[in-house]
C-alpha cells in the first residue's frame, strides 16, 4: 500500500469509525453467532496475492461485525466496562503510526517521560501519597502478578529469584472469597502455589473480614508459615465491596507482610472526593492498581500500578544483557525492568489525550453521573414487590434478582438465568451475573461511556417486562 492509497483509505475509515460511533447503540448488543461460524467463513489459507484494503473493510463488515459484542452500546451492562472515547482513539492512532517500542528511555524517550508524568497525574487524581512510582502495564492481572513476585522477593530477602521456590518455609498469600481470579493465577505462576493462597471469609456487605484475616496470619505464623502478601481489593468484581484498608493495614504493618490492593474497577471513583473515605488507610498501601482502561474512557490496554519501593520492583525484575546497556541508565526510568514484557507500546499518549480532553473535571462529572445512574436504578428495583437488591450499591454496580413469591430458591435461580439469557437475546441489552450467598444474581454495569439515565430507565423496563412473563 502506498502512502497515498492508505491516505485516502484512513479518511474513509474515519468516516466508518464515526459513522459506528454514531450507530453504535442500533447493534444488538451481545453478539449471537454460533460457535465458528466466523472460522468457517475466514479462508483455511492465507491469498497468494494482493488484496486491496476495500475488500479488507467489506469482509469487516460483512463477516466480523456480526460477530462482534458491543462494548460501547449503552446497552452494555455486562461485566466490567471497556470503555473508550474519541479522544482516546485518536491518541492511538498516532501510536500505532510511531510504531515505537517503549521498553527502554533511549528507545523512545518522550515515551517514557510522558508515562511518568502521566503517572504523577494519576496519583494526585486518585489521592495516592507522593512517595508512590506508578508504570503503566497491560492489564491489572499483570500488575497484581508484578506485585506477588516483588511481595515474594522482598519476604525471602531477594533469594527466590536466584535461588528458586522451596529454597525458603512455604510462603502465604491471603485475599477475600469475592477477590478476583487473577490473584490465584499470579499465586500459581508466582511458584507460591494456589494451596498456599488463603481466601478470608467476608461481612454481610462481602468485604473482607478483617478479623479472619488476623487470625489466619497468626494461626499460619504458629504452623510455621511465612505470611507474604494480602490483596486487598476496592470493588470487588461481583458486587464492589471495599474492603477495609485501615484495619487490613494496620495487621499487614504489625506481621510484615505486604499489603497490594486491587482497585481495577473502582480505582476511577477514586477522582471524586466524596470516595476517597475508600482510601482510608493509604499509609499502608505497599502497591496499588486500577485499570483507565475499564471506567477512565482509556481504550484497552492501559493498568496504571504503583508502587511505594519502586526499587525493590525493579531488583525482582530486572536482567541487563550487553544489548541493553546505556549510558543514561540509572538516570532515567527503564520501564522493562518494571513488569514482564520488555517490548512495550506508547500507551500514556491516549492517557494524556483523554486527561486533557475531558478535563479533570469532565472526568469527575461523566463518573458521577453513571454513580448517580446506579442510584436511580437501585431505586427503580427497591420499590417493586417481585425484584430484590442483593448487595449495597456502592458504585456503579448494581445486584438483583427477580423473586416473585410462590417459587423455590431453586426454581427462582431458574428464572433468574432465564431472565439473564432472554434479556441478552433481545439484542437490546447485554447484562452477566454472579452468584451471592447461593443466589443466582443479576448485574448492571452503569459505567459506560455512552449510558445516559434515558438508557437504564428503558434497560429496565425491559426487564420488568421480560421477567413477568417468564414461565418456568
Ligand atoms: C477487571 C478486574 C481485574 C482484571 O483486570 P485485567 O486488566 O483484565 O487483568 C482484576 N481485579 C478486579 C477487581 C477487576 O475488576
Amino acid at each position: 500500500m502506498t502512502t497515498d492509497e492508505f491516505r485516502k483509505h484512513a479518511h474513509e475509515l474515519v468516516e466508518w469509525m464515526a459513522c459506528y460511533m454514531e450507530n453504535v447503540g442500533n447493534y444488538p448488543v451481545k453478539s449471537s453467532v454460533s460457535p465458528r461460524e466466523i472460522f468457517d467463513k475466514i479462508p483455511g489459507s492465507p491469498p497468494e496475492h494482493s488484496e486491496s484494503f476495500n475488500s479488507v473493510l467489506k469482509d469487516i463488515d460483512e463477516i466480523i461485525m456480526p460477530g462482534i459484542t458491543h462494548w460501547q452500546s449503552p446497552g452494555f451492562f455486562a461485566y466490567f466496562p471497556a470503555n473508550t472515547s474519541p479522544p482516546s482513539i485518536l491518541a492511538e492512532m498516532i501510536t500505532a503510526t510511531l510504531g515505537t517500542q517503549c521498553m527502554i528511555w533511549e528507545t523512545s524517550p518522550a515515551a517514557a517521560e510522558l508515562e511518568e508524568k502521566m503517572m504523577i497525574w494519576l496519583r494526585e487524581m486518585i489521592g495516592l501519597p507522593s512517595c508512590f512510582e506508578g508504570v503503566i502495564q497491560d492489564s491489572a492481572s499483570a500488575a497484581t502478578l508484578a506485585a506477588i513476585l516483588t511481595a515474594r522477593e522482598k519476604s525471602s530477602t531477594f533469594s527466590i529469584n536466584t535461588e528458586g521456590v522451596g529454597s525458603t518455609g512455604t510462603l502465604r498469600v491471603y485475599c477475600s472469597e469475592q477477590t478476583h481470579s487473577s490473584v490465584e493465577k499470579a499465586v500459581k505462576i508466582s511458584g507460591i502455589g494456589k494451596k498456599n493462597l488463603i481466601k478470608i471469609s467476608v461481612k454481610e456487605d462481602f468485604s473482607m473480614d478483617p478479623q479472619k484475616l488476623l487470625e489466619a496470619i497468626l494461626l499460619d505464623k504458629k504452623r510455621g508459615f511465612i505470611p507474604c502478601c494480602v490483596v486487598a481489593t476496592i470493588g470487588t468484581t461481583g458486587t464492589t465491596a471495599v474492603d477495609p484498608l485501615r484495619a487490613i493495614g494496620g495487621i499487614c504493618a504489625e506481621n510484615g507482610v505486604w499489603l497490594h490492593v486491587d482497585a481495577a474497577m473502582a480505582g476511577t471513583a477514586l477522582i471524586l472526593p466524596e470516595f476517597q473515605w475508600m482510601l482510608d488507610g493509604r499509609e499502608y498501601i505497599d502497591s496499588f492498581v486500577f485499570n483507565p482502561h475499564k471506567w477512565m474512557f482509556t481504550n484497552f490496554d492501559c493498568t496504571a500500578y504503583f508502587i511505594k519501593d519502586a526499587a525493590s520492583l525493579i531488583k525482582t525484575f530486572e536482567v541487563l544483557p550487553e544489548y541493553l546497556k546505556t549510558r543514561t541508565r540509572g538516570k532515567v526510568n527503564d520501564y522493562r525492568d518494571w513488569g514482564v514484557p520488555l517490548g512495550r507500546r506508547f500507551r500514556a499518549l491516549k492517557l494524556w489525550s483523554v486527561i486533557r480532553s475531558f478535563g479533570t473535571e469532565g472526568l469527575r462529572d461523566k463518573v458521577r453521573e453513571h454513580i448517580a445512574m446506579a442510584t436511580a436504578l437501585s431505586e427503580m428495583i427497591a420499590i417493586e414487590p417481585d425484584f430484590e437488591l442483593l448487595a449495597p450499591v456502592i458504585i456503579s454496580v448494581v445486584c438483583f434478582r427477580y423473586n416473585p413469591s410462590g417459587y423455590t430458591e431453586d426454581q427462582i435461580n431458574s428464572l433468574n438465568e432465564k431472565l439473564n439469557h432472554e434479556l441478552n437475546d433481545s439484542g437490546k441489552i447485554y447484562l452477566t451475573h454472579t452468584s451471592l450467598n447461593g443466589k443466582y444474581t443479576l448485574r448492571m454495569v452503569t459505567a459506560q461511556t455512552n449510558l445516559t439515565p434515558d438508557h437504564v430507565r428503558t434497560a429496565w423496563e425491559s426487564i420488568i417486562h421480560i421477567a413477568r412473563g417468564l414461565s418456568l
